[in-house]
């Protein structure tokens, strides 16, 4: 049976004839979305590229999803306003349904300083399809290590609404964490090897 388009009649979903779960099956793991949340310069895409190379060395199909490839691609007409941010948001949740029906591991790596907004991009894949794993490190070192110089320009009043310095990042809380890395004192690899772990015991590649 295909479906309508409640608006256009004419635009047509086609059955589905190769299931998410067959994808699963030839790629040989489950799909499923690790959501890294943190400050800038807490290591979330430092972390996400390192996973990416090691599950790729383990034969498990990723992508990483961060600002760079959103921002300037898929929502390049969107500004930093409330609405756009949110706009953002929900064209992101559109691409990892996409993703995890293929059935890859998609790794996200968005500042993404709202509880709020974490739980809606949650909310719109299975619930046991989303990972959120925060990448914690004190301001004073994200600020420190400086990697793009935002931080210098926050402090100088150059950049409005910068989260840690002019705009909020709340932490996440027991229960939607599912896992904590502390990106200040632990090494690149540990942290990606926890990352690991926890993709062992939730089932989504061998252990
Ligand atoms: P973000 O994507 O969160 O803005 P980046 O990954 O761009 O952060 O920058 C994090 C910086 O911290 C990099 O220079 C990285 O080498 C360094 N770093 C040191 N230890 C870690 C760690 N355990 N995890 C991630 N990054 C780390």
């Amino acid at each position: 049976m295909s479906h309508s388009h409640p608006d256009d009649p004419a635009v047509v979903w086609h059955p589905v004839s190769v299931t998410r779960h067959m994808r699963e099956q030839l790629g040989g793991h489950r799909g499923i979305v690790i959501w890294l949340t943190g400050l800038s310069g807490s290591g979330k895409s430092t972390i996400a590229h390192a996973l990416e190379k090691r599950l790729y060395e383990e034969g498990c199909r990723s992508f990483v999803l961060d600002g760079d490839n959103v921002r300037h691609g898929l929502c390049s007409d969107l500004t930093f306003s409330g609405e756009d941010r949110h706009e953002n948001l929900r064209r992101i949740g559109e691409v990892i349904k996409l993703f995890l029906e293929a059935g890859i591991v998609i790794i996200t790596a968005f500042i993404s300083p709202y509880r709020s907004d974490r739980e809606r991009a949650r909310s719109m894949v299975p619930h046991d399809d989303f990972l959120e794993v925060y990448c914690n490190s004190p301001l004073e070192v994200c600020e420190r290590r400086d990697v793009k110089g935002f931080y210098a320009r926050a402090r100088a009043g150059e950049i409005k609404n910068y989260t840690g310095i002019s705009a909020p990042y709340e932490e996440p809380e027991y229960p939607e964490l599912d896992l904590e890395l502390d990106t200040a004192d632990s090494t690149i690899e540990d942290c990606v090897e926890s990352v690991v772990s926890l993709l062992k015991n939730r089932n989504v590649m061998e252990a």
